[in-house]
């Protein structure tokens, strides 16, 4: 059985055993009765966590910047051991954990702290021609307890980032780190508590098994980052509560090289951005589209790119990660036999370690071809143009991003406005997530929602519409009421309808 533990109570309390894996009797029903609420192990800190937010502690700027600023702290005083755990995790090299998990962090926190009081005023808005005696606005209200389940690839960037938005909007979070993630989980469960209010904030350290129970309570907002196919399972518990998710999901991101472009810098983006992290990065190019002389081009230059990033023997660097666990080594190294190795191709189970590696001559039917690769494999498959190239993308699922290398904004561009997909990054990959103002998330089966700066704090808000009235003037809403008569309607037209805009023909 696995060993979940829980901090059922106020954080700080002993960590509870596993929940046995029983039937709750409860399955197909909308919400836990009584008797299985009181059965399922996570419900005392939901309901501890309910209180909180109903007391509304968290509601005030003045404690949110205070847990904001207590999440900095927790940033700068543990950054060895951040850097030490995803070491020990996959072999992340420090270089990549400060760029991927601890400068997105602080960004993301200090864009936050810098415009929390912005973003949490009520917005006016336009009002008809009947209201503009009183006051239309959005009040950003906190939706309440909210989950955060996190993946392993990238365990602190992909919990906190949530994190600090739904703390920005005043929720009470419960944060799920991923399990695989062994050493980055315990360290967010050890010491991410001693940081932040108890009484708001806890950390759950479960499985499969731990998890499904903690989504049978009722959660105000889930925040999920992983596969697709467990992002389905969240939003199927998630449905039975009518619970709202953000879902981050993963999938095949194309990346389209043009027979214009510089090819040294091509193969220098391309290879980063696949092999960064081993390639376990969910924005990741997943395959390279181009056509056959392209191909012949970018190939002496991918190895010349990896032979400068990482040596005449990559298993020697310090600057490449390794696979985070024997079954994912397992399942990567399996799609080695897609195609031919063109080069890299080595393993070594006992490291975990498969090398930076491109494959060629690789069929739309091959296995490589059929899964998220999550490792450091880069098919290159051939098209004849870029019309082929669009054709190929849009008979797949919808991908979280997708990269086109041109120097002809033509094509960048006919490749953007004829393709669907959570973001695009035109001549490099990844760089898109970096930036705090772009809402990131995908569409389809690559994700439902996005987040990011402010779109996190949106995200983690209730939009509440407010209208507040005076009490007299009673005459003027008189022609709403009935006994109605129809003479009354026009007025109440003008009084209530948008006009449609007429253009000016002058200008
Ligand atoms: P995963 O779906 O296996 O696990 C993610 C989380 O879900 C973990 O915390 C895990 O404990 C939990 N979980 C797993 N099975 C569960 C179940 N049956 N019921 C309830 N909870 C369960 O994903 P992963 O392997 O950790 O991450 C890899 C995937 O995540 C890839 O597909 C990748 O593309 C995607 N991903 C997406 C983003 C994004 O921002 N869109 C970022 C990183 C990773």
């Amino acid at each position: 059985m696995e060993t979940s533990s829980v901090s059922p109570q106020p954080l700080g309390s002993a960590a509870m055993k596993a929940p046995e894996e029983e039937s709750d009797g409860g399955g197909g029903k909308e919400s836990m009765d009584g008797d299985a609420a009181s059965r399922n192990p996570y419900a005392g800190l939901v309901n501890h966590l309910r209180t909180s937010w109903l007391s509304r502690k968290t509601w005030p700027m003045q404690y949110r910047v205070a847990q904001l600023e207590a999440l900095g702290r927790f940033l700068e005083e543990k950054e060895e051991e951040i850097l030490e755990a995803t070491t020990l995790d996959m072999g992340k090299p420090h270089f990549e954990t400060q760029l991927s998990e601890i400068f997105v962090c602080r960004s993301e926190l200090n864009h936050t702290l810098n415009n929390l009081s912005t973003w949490m005023k009520d917005e006016h808005v336009e009002k008809n021609w009947a209201m503009q005696l009183d006051s239309a606005f959005i009040r950003k209200d906190p939706y309440g307890v909210v989950l955060i389940i996190g993946p392993w690839n990238y365990p602190i960037n992909l919990l906190l980032v949530p994190l600090i938005g739904a703390i920005a909007a005043g929720n009470c979070v419960v944060v799920k780190p991923s399990e695989v993630s062994k050493n980055a989980e315990r360290l967010m469960a050890e010491t991410l508590p001693k940081y932040l209010d108890k009484d708001c904030f806890a950390v759950v350290t479960a499985g499969v098994e731990g998890t499904t129970r903690l989504l049978e309570n009722k959660f105000d907002y889930i925040f999920y980052t992983g596969s697709p196919s467990v992002g389905r399972v969240v939003m199927t518990a998630a449905a039975k509560h009518l619970t709202p998710v953000t879902l981050e999901l993963g999938g095949k991101n194309p990346c389209y090289v043009s027979d214009s472009c510089d090819v040294r810098n091509v193969a220098r983006r391309v290879a980063w951005g696949r092999f960064f992290n081993a390639g376990q990065t969910c924005v990741a190019p997943d395959y390279v589209l181009c056509s056959l002389e392209t191909r012949e081009q970018l190939l002496p230059a991918l190895r010349e790119a990896i032979a400068e990033f990482y040596g005449p023997n990559p298993q020697e660097s310090s600057s490449f990660a390794r696979i985070i666990g024997d079954g994912q080594f397992q399942r990567v190294r399996a799609l080695l036999s897609s195609g031919r190795v063109a080069m890299g191709g080595q393993t070594d189970a006992g490291t975990r370690y498969i090398a930076p590696t491109v494959l060629v001559d690789v069929q739309q039917d091959d296995p490589v071809m059929k899964e998220e690769i999550f490792g450091p494999i880069l098919p290159i498959l051939t098209v004849k143009s870029v019309d082929d190239a669009i054709a190929f993308i849009n008979a797949r699922e919808r991908p979280l991003a997708i990269y086109v290398f041109s120097s002809c904004k033509q094509v960048v561009n006919q490749v953007l406005e004829r393709t669907s997909s959570g973001g695009f990054c035109g001549n490099d990959t990844l760089m898109h997530f970096t930036l705090t103002s772009l809402p990131f998330g995908g569409i389809g089966q690559s994700g439902l929602g996005h987040y990011h700066g402010r779109f996190t704090f949106d995200t983690f808000s209730h939009l509440r519409a407010t209208v507040l009235r005076g009490n007299g003037r009673e005459a003027l809403n008189k022609p709403r009421y009935p006994p109605y008569e129809p003479r009354h309607l026009p007025l109440l037209r003008s009084a209530t309808q948008q006009r449609r805009h007429r253009s000016c023909a002058l200008l």
